[in-house]
């Protein structure tokens, strides 16, 4: 079959990544898409069992790290599009283990664009390399401070979005320097179905279901705007397609939470799904130490996409996380499967075992 684009999508076995795959591979049979992903820990082709058979879908088990693999792969798949989402993507990890996030965020990203470059060979007509990053890269807000636009300047903090913040860099620089089509956009944080339960909503679902304690850092006080993955997906699709080359998209749902009243959200809507009284779980609520160096607030403009590119949110936030509370409770099978094994270890390192 002769396909009208080539894509690779890195991390496409990630959270993110798989709900960019399912939507780019249904929307474009005449997309040729190629996820290329590592599977580390946080990579899990069950999250793409309902695709994997698609003609037009291809995975390749690859680190992005691999300059030579990386050439052979933009010859053999004759790539022409690159969104490139695959990264280490926990800051709590990357407060314990920093080498890592610079090598797969930065030298990754640096190796991608390079041979990117050298296969396109300057010829950059009708290519485009499209790189997914966070609002983390701004540093953190007071509660009155004005949202982050995308001419906020960085100011990184964790190693996670230290790394994040140096890859941006680079990709702008392959613009600048090189004259190469790419495109940046900064989303906030993601929830939804297939997110690895490392992270707040998914360990929450997951701990309330397991009568567990809920670990919340410090007081819950920090703040964060939530935005449902899939919409994140659709903006991505939108960005990739009519971004304008070289520009910045800020992504957020105008959806701030307070940790703790999030918590709130959570718990009542677990002990609603599960037919237990009101109140069944607060008392899992466990205040543990702060996070090192956490930021207190998150929160984005997402003026210009919505202006631009007529991206909004399509879902209500109660409504995104009754969905997102459903899906967990309905895939056990999923959920058990990565709560096995290694994350057992790495909970009990986190929290203790409790
Ligand atoms: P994730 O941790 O769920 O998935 C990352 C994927 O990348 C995994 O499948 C992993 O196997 C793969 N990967 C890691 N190292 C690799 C390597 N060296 N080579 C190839 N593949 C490798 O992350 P996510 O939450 O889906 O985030 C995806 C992207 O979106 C990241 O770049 C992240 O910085 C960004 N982002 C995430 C959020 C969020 O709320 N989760 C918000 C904004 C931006």
């Amino acid at each position: 079959k002769i396909y009208k684009r080539h894509l690779l999508i890195t991390g496409g076995a990630g959270f993110i990544g798989s709900h960019v795959i399912r939507l780019f591979v249904n929307k474009y049979p005449d997309y040729q898409i190629v996820n290329l992903d590592k599977l580390t820990y946080a990579g899990n082709l069950a999250n793409l069992k309902d695709i994997e058979d698609k003609p037009n879908y291809q995975f390749v088990k690859a680190d992005i790290c691999d300059f030579e693999r990386m050439l052979s792969l933009f010859k053999e798949y004759q790539i022409d599009g690159v969104i490139h989402l695959a990264a280490e993507s926990h800051v709590d990890r990357s407060i314990k283990d920093p080498f890592t996030f610079a090598q797969t965020n930065v030298m990754g990203t640096l190796t991608l664009l390079q041979a990117a470059k050298i296969v396109w060979g300057e010829d950059f007509e009708d290519k485009l390399f499209y790189h997914v990053s966070t609002d983390e890269v701004y540093g953190a807000l007071e509660f009155d401070d004005t949202l982050f636009t995308e001419t906020t300047p960085y100011a990184p903090h964790s190693p996670y979005s230290a790394s994040k913040a140096s890859s941006d860099h680079f990709v702008r620089a392959y613009h600048d320097t090189y004259g190469m089509p790419t495109v940046i956009s900064n989303c906030s944080n993601n929830y939804g179905p297939y997110q690895f339960p490392e992270k707040l909503i998914p360990l929450f679902i997951h701990n309330i279901r397991h009568k567990k304690p809920l670990p919340v850092y410090g007081k819950g006080e920090n703040v964060r705007d939530w935005l449902y993955v899939v919409d994140h997906a659709r903006a991505i699709d939108l960005v990739f397609h009519q971004g304008r080359i070289a520009e910045t998209y800020n992504i957020g749902g105008f959806n701030e939470w307070k940790n703790i009243d999030l918590i709130k959200v959570i718990i009542k809507t677990v002990d609603e799904q599960l037919g237990h009284a009101a109140g069944t779980s607060d008392g899992l609520i466990t205040y543990v130490t702060d996070r090192a160096g956490h930021d207190l607030r998150y929160a984005i403009d997402s003026t210009k996409i919505k202006d631009e590119l007529g991206w909004e949110p399509s879902l209500q936030f109660e409504e995104g996380i009754a969905k997102t509370v459903k899906w967990y409770l309905e895939n056990q099978a999923w959920m058990d499967n990565i709560t096995s094994g290694a994350y057992e270890q790495y909970y009990e390192d986190m929290y203790g075992n409790r």
